[in-house]
């Protein structure tokens, strides 16, 4: 049973009474009248570490965007795709939107997740269940800028108990804005996602399908192997370090028996990262290489040769051409 049935009407959309003008009414959810096919851009949007990005794999059903306890992991768009009988929902995980940001990478990123939510037909502006900080602040005000319909998505809240807690969290957050709904979930635990597509879906326009049905994402294989050794890198790396990696695949090709042969480049930005990612006598970059290689053979069906280099490239994360050679920019 869902543990948010513990709320009376949690996620239900016009039944909550948080934040949802323009709800609709009772026994048409989610489904558009006979014939009309709704799709559209739903951009997940949220401070660093919400859990943009387990939402976003969660709803597909499949690992498209890397997640790891660190803020900022995310620096690409990736769309992820849903479809369901009439509907066909493109969600785009963003960056973190942050503050004050200097350095060439953050300040790609920021744009990244700011012309995402220009473009989407739905902001689904995420939360973490009972915190508020400034960054969310920073994060509603570039919502309210973009005059986008913004649904808030309360997420984490596995971790709330009693789920009693939440209502006056809710309340809050629904004063805040004119919210087209306020639905709570566990990305994490799979908990009220389809309360919540079905309520994204409402807000869509009446549009045909904008990808092909059996279409999961736009990104490529060679996106997807770069991005499982950077976040595999990222376990591994204390605070400092992940900012200045980035991970370049220089070569897919068919090797013997059926494998496929992947040469990767991680690339650091300082000489001194260099021993540190590739740990002593080598062990490290191994770990890193096996459990990519493990992940990976099975998200693309296909069994892995990899072979990993790490190089230095000074100051790639503040310099444009390079951001823009790494698909940055
Ligand atoms: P993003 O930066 O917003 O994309 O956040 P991520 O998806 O990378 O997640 C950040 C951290 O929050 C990771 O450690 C996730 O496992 C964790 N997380 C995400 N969703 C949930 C959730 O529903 N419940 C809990 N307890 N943790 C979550
Ligand atoms: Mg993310």
């Amino acid at each position: 049973m869902n543990e948010l049935d513990e709320i009376e009407g949690a996620g239900t959309g016009a039944g909550t009474g948080v934040g949802t003008e323009g709800g609709t009414p009772e026994g048409e959810q989610g489904a558009a009248p006979a014939g009309e096919f709704r799709s559209g851009f739903a951009a997940l949007v949220g401070r660093p570490n919400v859990g943009k990005s387990t939402l976003l794999n969660a709803l597909v059903g499949e690992k498209l965007s890397i997640v790891t306890p660190r803020p900022q992991t995310t620096r690409h768009r990736i769309i992820g795709i849903v479809n369901m009988p009439q509907v066909q929902i493109a969600f785009v995980d963003t960056p973190g939107l942050h503050r004050g940001e200097t350095r060439g990478l953050n300040r790609a990123m920021n744009r990244a997740a700011s012309s995402a939510l220009d473009d989407c037909d739905l902001c689904v502006f995420v939360v973490e269940a009972m915190r508020w900080s400034k960054q969310d602040t920073f994060v509603l005000d570039r919502i309210k800028l973009s005059n986008r319909p913004a649904m808030a998505v309360v997420n984490k809240v596995d971790g709330v108990h009693p789920k009693g807690l939440l209502l006056p969290y809710l309340a809050e957050l629904g004063a805040r804005h004119e919210f087209v709904e306020v639905v709570p979930i566990s990305a994490l635990k799979s908990d009220n996602l389809e309360a919540l597509t079905k309520a994204i879906a409402r807000q869509l326009p009446v549009a045909p399908a904008m990808f092909p049905p059996e279409d999961k994402t736009d990104k490529s294989e060679r996106f997807r192997i770069a991005e499982s050794i950077r976040e595999k890198l990222t376990m591994e790396l204390n605070q400092e370090v992940p900012y200045g990696i980035a991970v370049e695949v220089e070569r897919i090709a068919d090797g013997e028996d059926g494998q496929v042969d992947v040469d990767a480049t991680i690339w650091v930005d300082r000489e001194g990262q260099k021993p540190i990612v590739i740990g002593p006598k080598g062990e490290r970059l191994k770990r890193v290489g096996r459990s990519a290689r493990m992940e990976l053979n099975r998200l693309l069906g296909r069994r892995l040769h990899l072979t990993l280099w790490v190089k230095v490239r000074e100051n790639w994360a503040d310099n444009a051409r390079s951001l823009k050679e790494l698909g940055l920019e």
